[in-house]
């Protein structure tokens, strides 16, 4: 299966340009590495409403109508709705995208726990939210896979947010290519990752490829697209890779020795009781579909969702349960 390049939007001072308030750039090790192996498309949402670099820094305000607002204290000014009306056209103007990277808390960029403070006065208390770009991103894109250069310091959002865009570019691969066949390949090579992501998704997307109703191939493949992003927006537990690598072994363990059945066990048990990474599972798993040439398991995404130079098992120390 070809396996393209994601597109990825980044937020332009996570390794672009230094074009932060302060003349700053961000140098993190994740977003780096992914830019070289994407097509990268990046912009400044500040820099693109003309505050020019260095700036005084913004804020995001309640406003007297409850709306938000970016504020600029030092200069007294609102930019709230230049910042809408540049989001909004950026946004309508972007190609297709599988997934945005985006400073995190910025008033901005921050998609999440950005400080949205409750007034312009500096002693304002605050609660979590969106930025403004942040928040048209979500608004004009929902379904596409975001997140931002901290939350990946986690190591399931990390797994979870590089499995989606690259499981999205693979899938733009089949909308271009407008082939059944091709989705059908798709579906079967994804369907034990679909079972990690999704039980209920994987199950529905199964019907929509079977497509009893004989429906034409675009209607399939936009039912496909929204079961697909609803399926890859779920964070798994760690039991659902515990399923799908049971449904795997299934494929041969009547070929197994009661000993490997035994070290299949309790390598399980050493993963649920986490003393283990998913990755020793799921090598142990590859390494029998090698030795019994099962096409059909070495075909599945599951093991490989995405390039293995992004491997990390550097974690944030949040857990596997971390959002
Ligand atoms: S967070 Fe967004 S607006 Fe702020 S400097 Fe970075 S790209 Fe520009």
């Amino acid at each position: 299966m070809e396996s393209p390049r994601p597109r990825v939007f980044f937020s332009r001072c996570l390794g672009f340009e230094p074009c932060r308030w302060n003349g700053e750039i961000i140098n993190e090790d994740l977003p780096r590495r992914l830019a070289a192996l994407v097509d990268v498309v990046h912009d400044c949402p500040e820099m693109g409403i003309g505050l020019g670099c260095p700036r005084d820094p913004v804020r995001v305000i309640r406003g007297a109508d409850g709306e938000r607002e970016l504020w600029q204290p030092a200069k007294g000014l609102a930019h709230g709705a230049a910042m809408r009306r540049w989001s909004e056209a950026r946004l309508a103007g972007l190609e297709e995208v599988d997934g945005f990277l985006l400073k995190s808390r910025s008033p901005s960029c921050g998609w999440k726990d950005v400080k949205i403070y409750a007034s312009a006065r500096p002693d304002a208390g605050s609660a979590p939210g969106a930025g403004i770009f942040g928040a048209a991103v979500l608004a004009a894109r929902p379904g596409i896979p975001v997140e931002d250069e901290g939350r990946l310091r986690n190591f399931p959002l990390r797994e979870n947010f590089l499995g989606a865009i690259w499981t999205l570019a693979r899938f733009r691969a089949v909308e271009r290519a407008r082939d059944m066949g091709a989705l059908v390949d798709f579906h079967s090579r994804h369907k034990l990752y679909l079972l990690l992501r999704s039980q209920k998704g994987m199950r529905a997307l199964g019907k929509t490829v079977a497509n009893p109703e004989r429906r034409p191939l675009d209607a399939v493949l936009r039912d496909y697209r929204s079961g697909l992003e609803a399926a890859l927006a779920v964070l798994p537990r760690y039991t659902s890779l515990i399923n799908a690598i049971q449904h795997a072994f299934g494929g041969f363990s009547d070929s197994l020795s009661p000993e490997e059945r035994a070290l299949f066990v309790n390598t399980v048990e050493e993963y649920r009781d986490e003393r283990i990474p998913a990755s020793v599972l799921l090598r142990l798993v590859k390494a029998w579909a090698l030795r019994f040439g099962n096409r059909y398991l070495l075909e599945q995404i599951l093991f490989d969702p995405y390039p293995l130079e992004l491997v990390d098992i550097t974690d944030s120390g949040k857990g596997r349960e971390g959002r």
